[in-house]
């Protein structure tokens, strides 16, 4: 049974292969969703970019240009339209790519519809993301871009200190854990260097804290490490300026 949704949300599924796009079309128009098809890389970016669609349903491999050039290319326009791609079985780096290129979820074929159905149900729930900037403090990153400024200054990371400080910056406030650290930024619980999570804090300390006059990446000792949150911007005075 379909639930009774107003307005209608509507999807715009991208996919070249003829049997699979009407059945994908089909199963999202009874789930209750408009759907629109795109067949090519060129005409799903434009098709995206005009209209205010709720979710994209992206296959990666296309004509024109791949789902992740075209992911990538929304998000460079400022469209955050939720998007699932959908990458071949095994090809983890589709996956990772896709993921890095502003994808918010992914699907691997060959799979259930229930399990695409279930995702984009999701994602509509959430929403677009307001923006993909995280800020906290005067620490900015943007995850898109991989790009990282503190006090309006551009920073240069490295792959490990960017997906590091993003970590801490989207539990900014919360004690991390060495452990948990590892598993994130390393994908592992056991390094072959058992200090390696305090030498990159090292590295990003010198790169964004200290360079900067900052004391923002406090140790815990024996805890973990936190990236500290400003305090509240004090109340503007009744009848100010
Ligand atoms: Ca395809």
């Amino acid at each position: 049974m379909t639930a009774q949704r107003w307005p209608m949300a509507r999807v715009l599924v991208v996919e070249d292969e003829g049997r699979m796009a009407t059945l994908l079309a089909r199963g999202l128009g009874e789930e209750g969703y408009a759907v629109d098809v795109a067949v090519t890389g060129p005409e799903a970016l434009s098709r995206a970019t005009e209209h205010p669609y709720d979710a994209i349903v992206l296959d990666v491999m296309l004509p024109g240009a791949s789902g992740v050039e075209v992911c990538r290319e929304l998000r460079r326009r400022e469209r955050w339209t939720p998007v699932v791609m959908v990458t071949a079985r095994d090809a983890i780096w589709d996956r990772i790519a896709g993921l890095d290129s502003g994808a918010d979820d992914y699907v691997v074929k060959p799979f259930a519809f229930s399990e695409l159905a279930a995702r984009v149900r999701a994602l509509i729930r959430r929403g677009a993301r307001e923006a993909a900037v995280l800020e906290v403090g005067t620490l900015r990153l943007d995850p898109v871009q991989r790009k990282v400024w503190r006090d309006g200054a551009e920073v240069a990371l490295s792959r490990r200190e960017f997906a590091l400080l993003e970590l801490m910056m989207r539990h900014a406030g919360e004690v991390l854990s060495r452990a948990a650290i590892l598993e994130h930024v390393w994908g592992t619980s056991d390094h072959p260097r058992s200090n390696i999570v305090d030498q990159y804090i090292a590295y990003l300390r010198s790169k964004v804290d200290r360079g900067f006059g900052h004391r923002d990446i406090e140790t815990l000792s024996g805890i973990g490490y936190r990236l500290r949150t400003p305090p509240p911007l004090p109340l503007p005075a009744d009848g100010g300026a």
